[in-house]
């Protein structure tokens, strides 16, 4: 108890050397209260109080110890221009306990206002402590310890117990990093009086480190190692705050430059104290930390280290990723319904490298290689979503140069004497040089996509559609062709036939053949725009006059059914015996021979049966026989024969039948003039 050291008069927490720029507080967070509970409002000071949200590693920590009512409050407030609970005389009320945590005024610097206690008999007691201090050596980069002058030499003070847990639990924590992670400990001496200088003072402080350092169990391997392997020192000194309180205010002021001004050779904050903690992750760190001693866990800091990256990373990672997806979400619709988008690589280029670098921002202050690690998570995740588009565009390209391939085509077909083959060639080249331009523009960089097979399958597909596409437009021209064939020869052959005699199938095959030229000249003009070849030519012509030939024999059928047929041989009856050689209808008399003319009009038509039952195929252009060669289901002499015997047979008798009416008919006439 320091009571008698301690003035009447309540502090302020607002030094008032400390340049006040704005009346309001900084507000100050129970980091750690009564009951050992860490807060979980630190990330909301961090990010809104204190406004560190984007400092990354740009900020400080420090911590104060020492035992309780040193003026250690008091001299944070005033060095820093924060609010820390400074103990109120008049009610003479012990602050809360805990850790109590703020920012400095105007600085990059949180400062943690470690409650401490003189029960040191107390064994909960001494039990926080060293959890506390714990915490502080994990998370500080420089400890201030707080000490009165006449505290000093003496060894068994309590804040010596307290620095023998500090190395302790320092040599526990970063025992295997020696000389690598440093703690810097500054000790400022309180109510310096001035009668021993400084040195003197730290020289004693120095060699009762020493001896601290000298009487600790060092774990194993580490039998030897020296105090200054893990920490650096500082010594200063304060004036009486109340025997000369412009002193004390002076040599606080002095010692606020080695907090706030990197380039005073008193600087605290040096690069190899940090704990590489960006900001962001400090509540994460922190947190995790006293998870740990809470527990009491091994503190392994390169772990915690590399869990704060992987928990930060991923967070960061997440938050990134949702405004990719959100971004993306354009193309979805378009691309699923076929279209093109357009400069879709140079967007999705856009969006993913926004995102990796909201993610580099912030993460890549973390441990460097969960860092990398998380990276290449992210960046392949990120491929993954926008190789869906990459592809869905690809099949979209595809579908198109098709498109335009078939239109080329068909606009080509519908030209006379265009070159398919060319043609083909051509606009393949065209349509491939579209596919490709398009799928190189949304291949990313840093992706394992691939065209080539989407390429592969488009050539094949183009080289089908054109075979099909050729096969298609030819069966159009020989259907065409087909219709224009019946046409030249049904009316002439019709005619031919309704004019029966020895020349009649003369007739016949000389229309045949001239439709047949016709037909042939026709075919071999499109040759060219179908690409035949001697072979397809030759075989297509020999279809083409089997095909002709067909159609003709089926006029002739379509001539020579019952009815047709006892038409024409009336119509020649009556020609004959009707009508005289003049073509007069003739009148019969009395005395005319109304038998002969009839018998002999009769056996001149029915000589007409065998003639009309089998096509007679002399050529009477080129001479000899016209025929075809037979197919499976193409028999030629075949499709020579129009009526069978019986058919004759049974047409002469009908028509032998119908003449008798005329005979009558010739009879009666007579008859009927006579009765005149
Ligand atoms: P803490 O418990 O170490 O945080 O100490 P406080 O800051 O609460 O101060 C305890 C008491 O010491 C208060 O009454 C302060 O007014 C007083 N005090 C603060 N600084 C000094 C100082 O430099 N010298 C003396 N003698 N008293 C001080
Ligand atoms: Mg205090």
């Amino acid at each position: 108890d320091h009571s008698d050291l301690v003035p009447e008069v309540i502090d302020s927490p607002i030094p008032s050397t400390t340049p006040v720029k704005s009346p309001a507080l900084l507000p100050r967070l129970h980091l750690i209260d009564e009951q050992q509970k860490f807060s979980e409002e630190l990330s909301t000071y961090i990010k809104q109080k204190w406004d560190l949200k984007e400092a990354g590693f740009n900020y400080n920590l420090a911590a104060v110890f020492g035992s309780q009512s040193t003026g250690k409050s008091t001299l944070l407030n005033r060095l820093f221009g924060t609010n820390f609970d400074v103990m109120n005389e008049t009610a003479r009320m012990q602050t809360t306990k805990g850790i109590w945590i703020s920012k400095g005024r105007d600085m990059k610097v949180l400062i943690m206002d470690v409650e401490g206690t003189d029960g040191r008999e107390r064994g909960e007691d001494q039990d926080f402590e060293r959890k506390s201090a714990l915490f502080s050596v994990a998370t500080s980069e420089v400890l201030i310890v707080n000490l009165w002058e006449h505290q000093v030499g003496l060894y068994n003070g309590a804040n010596m117990g307290l620095l023998k847990t500090v190395f302790e639990v320092n040599l526990q924590l970063f025992g295997g990093n020696r000389g690598k992670e440093k703690t810097l400990l500054l000790f400022v001496i309180r109510d310096h009086v001035g009668s021993t200088p400084l040195a003197n003072l730290s020289n004693t402080l120095r060699a009762d480190l020493e001896r601290i350092w000298h009487g600790l169990s060092k774990p194993e391997g580490l039998e030897d190692c020296k105090i200054t392997d893990y920490f650096d020192f500082m010594f200063t000194t304060l004036a009486h705050k109340l025997l000369q309180p412009e002193k004390f205010e002076s040599d606080v002021d002095k010692l606020r430059i080695r907090f706030t001004t990197p380039s005073d050779p008193n600087y605290v904050f040096q690069p190899q104290y940090s704990k590489r903690v960006p900001a962001d992750g400090l509540h994460i760190y922190a947190g995790g930390i006293w998870d740990k001693i809470m527990t009491n866990k091994d503190l392994d800091l390169p772990t915690q280290q590399e869990l704060l990256a992987q928990y930060r990373c991923d967070e960061i990672a997440n938050a990134a990723f949702a405004t990719f997806t959100e971004k993306i979400k354009e193309f979805r619709q378009p691309v699923e319904s076929g279209n093109i988008v357009e400069d879709l690589g140079e967007k999705m280029q856009e969006i993913r490298g926004t995102a990796m670098k909201a993610f580099d921002k912030d993460a890549s202050r973390y441990h460097a290689e969960v860092y990398k690690r998380k990276r290449s998570d992210m960046l392949a995740k990120a491929n993954t979503m926008l190789e869906a588009y990459f592809l869905g565009q690809l099949k979209n390209l595809h579908k198109k140069a098709v498109n335009m391939f078939s239109s080329n085509l068909q606009q080509a077909l519908k030209i006379e004497g265009s070159d398919f083959a060319t043609v083909v060639a051509e606009s393949k080249t065209e349509v491939l040089d579209y596919f490709l331009q398009g799928a190189k523009a949304i291949k990313l960089e840093e992706t394992e996509w691939t065209y080539e097979e989407e390429q592969f399958q488009l050539e094949r597909g183009l080289q089908e559609f054109a075979i099909a596409q050729r096969e298609k437009e030819l069966n159009k021209m020989l259907t065409s062709l087909e219709k224009h064939l019946r046409k030249e020869l049904d009316e002439p052959v019709g005619l031919a036939l309704n004019n029966p005699g020895p020349s009649m199938w003369g007739r016949v095959i000389t229309i045949y053949q001239r439709t047949v030229e016709d037909a042939e000249t026709l075919l071999h003009k499109k040759a060219r725009t179908f690409d035949l070849n001697e072979e397809e030519q030759g075989e297509l012509i020999v279809n083409l006059r089997r095909q002709a030939w067909v159609l003709l024999t089926k006029k002739v059928q379509e001539e020579s059914v019952d009815g047709m047929l006892l038409l024409k041989l009336r119509s020649r009856f009556e020609e004959k015996f009707r009508y005289d050689d003049q073509g007069l209808p003739r009148v019969w008399k009395p005395d005319d021979d109304i038998d002969t003319p009839f018998r002999k009009a009769r056996d001149e038509t029915v000589e007409l049966v065998p003639l009309f039952a089998k096509i007679n195929n002399v050529d009477p252009v080129k001479g000899g026989k016209f025929e075809l060669e037979p197919t499976e289901d193409f028999d030629f002499d075949q499709s020579l024969k129009v009526l069978s015997e019986t058919r004759q047979q049974e047409l002469t008798t009908k028509f032998k039948r119908e003449s008798d009416a005329f005979y009558l008919e010739a009879k009666r006439s007579v008859v009927a003039t006579q009765a005149k």
